[in-house]
């Protein structure tokens, strides 16, 4: 998986570059270590980020914020399919 951060060493001393930018994007370190944890961090939320994005939903095209691939239906029509899901009727909503 391609990361986006990177640890470099700078003449200043370690720091946190963006691969895409190519901007630094941390202070310098005067050791590669922290400058790899804060990388690392960087790198966790950077992932997070992407995962969580608005997203249009499939039914009615309203923007959702999606916490992934499984999740492309808004609430109100979540519930929608639900209830018209001939499969759900022997099993109504409400009684959860
Ligand atoms: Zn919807």
């Amino acid at each position: 998986m391609a990361e986006v951060f990177e640890v470099r060493r700078f003449l200043q001393g370690w720091a946190v570059l963006n691969r895409t930018t190519k901007e630094r994007e941390s202070g310098f370190y005067s050791s590669r270590s922290p400058a790899l944890t804060r990388c690392d961090a960087m790198n966790r939320e950077e992932a997070l980020r992407r995962r969580r994005k608005t997203r249009a939903c499939l039914c009615c095209g309203r923007s959702l914020l999606s916490e992934g691939n499984h999740n492309r239906m808004c609430d109100r029509c979540r519930r929608r399919s639900h209830e018209f899901n001939p499969a759900m009727v022997e099993h109504p909503v409400g009684e959860i």
